[in-house]
């Protein structure tokens, strides 16, 4: 065998180091429904194509939206479809010990303060930002006397933050004015979603996030704290989520259908359609590895370029997830 030349075997050590590595991470506040299904087939199809590793976590952080029996049921609807975590599911609530240390790290940098303001003082002295309120730093320079600190808040600047989405093309945000300090660790004392996601996809080794947009405006927030605790920042594509009649995402909110199980070749075929795969109307009679074949060979994330919402259902094809 020909031996490789330094720069190829450069190459291949430094594809090795960077190996790709997704993820799906829902949060089980119900069954999967058409609009995660999405997420799921986007993130796996990508490291698929790019013969990487799929994960999946289970976001189960906040209690008191997890509904009993969600996270299995959606593991037992993934299976259904061939979704296999490459790697033991990992699941956020028993992960506290790894959110602990990254707050210790950000307290011991000072980048944290604790806050003691309520929604209601939050509310009626702050202006509004793209996420709603922003908090008005009340508690940046200490907590006024006789209260008590309650959640703990992340110093933000008013500096451009800028980063290259795979589909969005370049997004900025300038988190002091337009999210303002942000929570780390809440009121009741739980982990708030922006660290324990960060805390995760660094300690996965989380190379690629292939997600819907509803959370792009997350990602700087999401940067920022990586930026902080000395973390590489992944490469971001944001796919467009799925809305409902009324433009809606659909979310249990919405009342969201459960993905037909019973059906996974039809429902993958409409996922495949919905993100713009244009997948052959004969393939909707093939087996769930046939469709997945074709989907691995002929996955074009860039027809999904500048789109941040289409709808679930098409003139194309009448989908449950919409009714
Ligand atoms: N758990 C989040 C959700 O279900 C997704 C988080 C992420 O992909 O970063 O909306």
């Amino acid at each position: 065998m020909a031996r490789l030349s330094w720069s190829s075997r450069k190459k291949k050590l430094s594809q090795h180091k960077t190996q790709y590595r997704g993820r799906f991470a829902p949060s089980p506040t119900g069954p999967l429904h058409f609009g995660s299904l999405v997420a799921a087939v986007g993130s796996f199809l990508d490291a698929r194509h790019h013969h990487g590793i799929w994960l999946v976590r289970m976001e189960d952080l906040d209690k008191p939206r997890c509904v009993p029996g969600a996270a299995d049921d959606i593991l037992r609807t993934l299976d259904v479809f061939g979704l296999h975590s490459d790697e033991p599911v990992i699941y956020q609530s028993q992960r506290t010990v790894a959110y602990e240390e990254a707050l210790r790290q950000l307290k011991h940098s000072d980048d944290v303060y604790p806050c003691c303001c309520t929604r209601k003082e939050i509310s009626d002295s702050a202006t509004h930002g793209i996420e709603g309120p922003v908090y008005p730093g009340t508690c940046r320079k200490g907590i006024p006397a006789g209260r008590e600190g309650r959640a703990w808040r992340v110093l933000t600047d008013d500096a451009a933050l800028t980063f290259d989405d795979a589909l969005q093309g370049s997004i900025t945000q300038h988190l002091e004015s337009e999210i303002g300090d942000f929570v780390v660790k809440r009121a009741d004392g739980l982990f708030a979603y922006q660290l324990a996601v960060v805390v995760d996809d660094a300690l996965q080794k989380i190379s690629h996030i292939v997600r819907g947009a509803d959370l792009l405006n997350s990602t700087p927030r999401q940067i920022h704290l990586q930026k902080l605790l000395v973390l590489s920042t992944p490469h971001y594509m944001h796919l467009p989520i799925a809305v409902n009649e009324a433009g809606e995402k659909l979310s249990k909110q919405t009342l969201a259908q459960a993905v037909n199980i019973a059906q996974p070749v039809s429902e993958l075929w409409h996922a495949l359609s919905f993100l713009r795969q244009k997948p052959p109307h004969e393939l909707i009679d093939e087996n769930l590895e046939a469709v997945w074949e074709w989907a691995r060979q002929n996955w074009r994330p860039e027809n999904l370029i500048g789109l941040r919402a289409l709808p679930a259902v098409t003139d194309e094809f009448e989908h449950r997830g919409n009714e």
